[in-house]
């Protein structure tokens, strides 16, 4: 989920609105502005129920955030990283660069967020009694009102045990802790998700023949969007199950073909592109220093007559944008890094930072394809799943004979 508007950092975590979370606020505003507030409390001018819609509805974003901004603050403490925050058509989504190790972990990270929708509507609730007891405008005690039964709503429905609702991750948790087995628990959850959602879409459906049809259809969206991301979840499970275990420095391509960062479009071209099968060209100088990253689609970018003039280094992807590794560590944690990246490529460093090789998307391939003809690995038992931190991944790295 890409944010079209960024709106800045919360607590160190970018936070960003893709452009379909209008669709949200136009129901809130419409639903509130024409409907239950004017029924509710007759008498005021339209403008004032639009205005008080409109407010209602950014209240309930910023109750979305920090739903999803718990999720990501206690996944920060247990040690994963979180790349951002984005709101869009169907809520929010809190988007975490790693797993959780232990089943606490897991189990802390996904209640967080429905504990903090419930202390939102607690909230909510005590402004509105406040409000109410002050006799303040009825209106704005019903925005209130609205908002504290909205936040009841979204943590129960977000409790349902069904992957990947908070709820199914919950269930995951306390399976994982039963079995020891995270990738039978997340399978496990995720089938509970895909029948909830298939659920879903059927009673959405009957809605839309026997009467409500918009909330049918929306109903049926929400169900249809739950049987997809459960099915994504348990292909990643499974990805999980496949590639356990597997570094980096057992699927990069070694002692790539470098170039210079001085050497021009055309020069590279004559000396290698047009000889060798290869997508991509890191660009070392003189000293050994790594200076970014050159694809054929960068190159094929550059007009023909640009393409003596145009050195390397202008076109190359800078080194602060190309995802990097040591030999020693997990694929698995390379290959979530790599997917916020438009490259598609890693680059692979020793202890000493000097350039030792290249992940591309056919070394990833090729990583898949064989992952099962690789001798059986134990089953990722409980703490066997644990991944391990830079420290150790170092140490492992060194007896198992690389970056050296
Ligand atoms: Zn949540």
């Amino acid at each position: 989920m890409r944010a079209s508007i960024n709106l800045g950092r919360v607590g160190g975590v970018p936070v960003g609105l893709n452009i379909s979370v209008l669709v949200i606020v136009a129901i809130l505003v419409v639903g509130l502005g024409f409907g239950r507030f004017p029924v509710e409390y007759p008498g005021l001018p339209l403008a004032v129920y639009l205005l008080a819609a409109v407010v209602t509805a950014l209240l309930f974003l910023a109750s979305l955030l920090a739903h999803e901004l718990a999720h990501a603050l206690v996944a920060r403490r247990h040690g994963i990283g979180v790349s951002g925050i984005t709101l869009w058509l169907l809520g929010g989504v809190a988007q975490l660069t790693g797993e959780a190790r232990t089943p606490g972990a897991d189990l802390r990270i996904a209640a967080v967020g429905p504990a903090t929708s419930l202390a939102a509507a607690a909230l909510f609730g005590l402004v509105a009694w406040g409000l109410g007891a002050a006799g303040i405008a009825p209106l704005v005690t019903g925005m209130f009102v609205y908002l504290g039964i909205v936040n009841v709503l979204l943590a129960v429905f977000n409790l349902i045990p069904a992957a990947p609702l908070d709820g199914g991750r919950v269930l995951r948790a306390v399976l994982w802790a039963r079995w020891g087995d995270r990738v039978r628990a997340a399978i496990t959850a995720a089938n509970a998700g895909r029948t909830f959602g298939y659920a879903l879409v059927v009673l959405g459906f009957l809605l839309v023949f026997t009467g409500p049809g918009f909330q049918g259809l929306w109903l049926a969206l929400i169900g249809w969007f739950l049987v997809n991301a459960a099915s994504a979840e348990e292909q990643q499970a499974r990805l999980g199950a496949a590639l356990h275990g597997i570094r980096v420095g057992d699927v990069m391509s070694r002692s790539p073909v470098t170039a210079a960062p001085t050497e021009t479009v055309a020069g590279l071209i004559d000396r290698v592109v047009m000889r060798e099968r290869l997508s991509t060209y890191p660009l070392v100088d003189e000293f050994g220093g790594f200076r970014g990253l050159v694809t054929l689609n960068r190159i094929r970018e550059v007009p023909p007559e640009q393409r003596p003039l145009t050195l390397l280094a202008d076109i190359a992807c800078p080194p602060g944008e190309v995802p990097s590794a040591r030999p020693g560590d997990g694929l698995l944690d390379l290959m979530r890094a790599m997917s916020g990246f438009p490259d598609g490529r890693a680059v692979v460093f020793d202890d000493d930072g000097r350039l030792v090789g290249l992940v591309t998307p056919s070394d990833i391939t090729r990583a898949l394809q064989t992952a099962d003809l690789r001798a059986p690995y134990a089953a990722p038992h409980g703490a066997d799943l644990t991944v391990l931190g830079p420290e150790e991944r170092r140490a492992e790295a060194v007896r198992r004979g690389e970056g050296r």
